[in-house]
């Protein structure tokens, strides 16, 4: 029985399955993490490869019975949990490769929490709606930033949505985030907080947003807009503004 709220539409299509798990390149001895498995059709195709061990991440425990009923490998271990807020560093490995096809009313913070464990997390390979893809790659909002920081995006491949079962409204795109080589350290609370108010009041200029001297420090025009920063930009202010005392200038 599917349920709406667990936003469950399964993907079939052997060949469309097997076209995503091609594109993961998986190698042999990987640890794979799968996000939202289902009813277990990419589960299946992931086990043909030489995956060393695959974490199955599932919030509805119905499908998790249904899983262990029909799944019966040894590197399988069922995890019956949210992967909006899972603990990835709770499976004890450093180089996880994440794949799913994400229910697509959480696809944003499922994809926020793999930033927030992006030192387990070398590699994501996900399928969302397109216009959320299209939204992390080439538009600028707090999430995208937040993601660039640490990820490269990829956008890998479009599918309609003919290939799931019930077909969601809209046109799903298939993506990958590449971790960064990242010298910096980050206090990422900090540092969402920190983009999420540059964002707020966007047409506003930056001078009523962030102290002089920040900008002065970061090298940034004082009258420039948020939407005008590059991804280098966003870096050195957020450095220049932890390195000053109350550099933010809000409400
Ligand atoms: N991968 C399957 C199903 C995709 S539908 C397939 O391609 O056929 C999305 C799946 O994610 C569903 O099984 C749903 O129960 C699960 N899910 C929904 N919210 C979740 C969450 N927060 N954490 C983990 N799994 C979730």
């Amino acid at each position: 029985m599917l349920k709406r709220q667990f936003a469950q539409h399964l993907l079939i299509g052997s060949g469309i399955l097997q076209k995503l798990v091609d594109l993961a390149e998986i190698k042999p001895k990987e640890t794979v993490v799968e996000i939202g498995p289902g009813t277990g059709n990419l589960t299946k195709k992931l086990l043909n490869t030489p995956l060393k061990r695959l974490f199955l991440i599932e919030i509805d425990p119905e499908m998790i019975e249904h899983l262990k009923n029909i799944i019966k490998d040894e590197r399988v271990v069922f995890i019956n949990a949210d992967a909006t807020n899972f603990d990835f560093s709770s499976l004890g490995e450093k180089n996880l490769k994440l794949i799913g096809n994400l229910p697509y009313n959480v696809a944003s913070l499922i994809i926020e929490n793999t930033v927030k464990h992006s030192e387990y997390i070398p590699y994501s390979f996900y399928m969302v709606q397109k216009e959320v893809a299209e939204r992390i790659i080439n538009e600028k909002s707090w999430l995208s930033i937040f993601v660039k920081t640490f990820y490269e995006v990829k956008y890998l491949m479009s599918i309609p949505a003919r290939f799931f079962v019930p077909p969601p409204k809209v046109v799903s795109a298939f993506i990958r985030l590449e971790r960064k080589d990242i010298k910096y350290i980050f206090d990422l609370k900090d540092y969402k907080n920190f983009l999420t108010k540059l964002f707020s009041q966007k047409r506003k200029m930056l001078k009523h947003k962030i102290s002089q001297t920040c900008l002065k420090n970061a090298g940034i025009s004082e009258e420039k807009r948020v939407e005008e920063l590059e991804l280098k930009d966003f870096i050195s202010l957020y450095f220049a503004f932890q390195k000053s005392e109350k550099g933010l200038k809000f409400d």
